[in-house]
């Protein structure tokens, strides 16, 4: 199967040659052509598949339809910690190269000021840990009622690192009818139930 078979648009396509790509690998394969057509979705698999792919190729093609308003990110993406949550936001730049869609990223140890300016300028994509995320919420310098895309990624790292309840309770500021993918290398019990819970008859992919 070639990228050109998954319905990326030619800007991604681009990307994605300059990227070196000659194939996707199995889990964007599985993956894009269902993210593509809204549907939520479970993605096991482990770092060094090509997950990330899997799931920022779909939404930058997904975002480069329509525009951000201020303090409303279109989507968000969260991560477990400061370094994966940095590592997506430059796979971000690579494949959204072609196009201009906005980006912050949340993470502790960047000055809160910088991260509410690209806010308020309005965001298309947010990457954020948790805490971070709340703690400026929780001041009121975010909305999240426009975010109609969501992916929770590492889910059975921010298990272990506690951060369950935090992620509960984002799902729930979420507009109901959004989008959401969650990735995990394993399946533990409470990431099943967080996953009945807040996505609806997602495809589950397996690699
Ligand atoms: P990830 O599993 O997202 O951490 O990706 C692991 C590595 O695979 C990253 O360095 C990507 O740049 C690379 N990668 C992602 N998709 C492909 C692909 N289709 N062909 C070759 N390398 C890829």
């Amino acid at each position: 199967m070639n990228f050109a078979d998954l319905g990326l648009s030619d800007e991604l396509l681009r990307a994605v040659t300059d990227a070196g790509y000659s194939e996707p690998t199995p889990i964007q394969q599985q993956a894009i052509p269902s993210v593509l057509m809204n549907r939520d979705l479970i993605g096991i698999a482990q770092t060094g598949t090509g997950k990330t792919a899997a799931f920022v190729l779909p939404m930058i093609d997904i975002l480069s339809h329509g525009r951000a308003r201020a303090l409303m990110p279109r989507s968000l993406i969260l991560e477990p910690t400061r370094e994966l949550a940095a590592q997506v936001a430059e796979n971000f730049e690579k494949y959204g190269k072609h196009l201009k869609l906005s980006m912050a990223l949340l993470i502790g140890g960047v000055s809160m000021g910088d991260q509410t300016k690209a806010l308020e300028r309005g965001v298309d994509v947010l990457i954020a840990t948790p805490g971070r995320l709340m703690d400026l919420f929780q001041r009121g310098k975010i909305l999240l009622s426009g975010c109609s895309l969501l992916v929770i990624d590492e889910a059975d790292r921010m298990l272990d690192m506690g951060f369950i309840p935090d992620i509960e309770s984002i799902c729930e500021k979420l507009p109901a009818n959004r989008q959401t993918l969650l990735f995990s290398a394993t399946m533990p019990a409470p990431i099943k139930k967080l996953a009945d819970r807040f996505l609806s008859n997602p495809k589950q992919v397996e690699v």
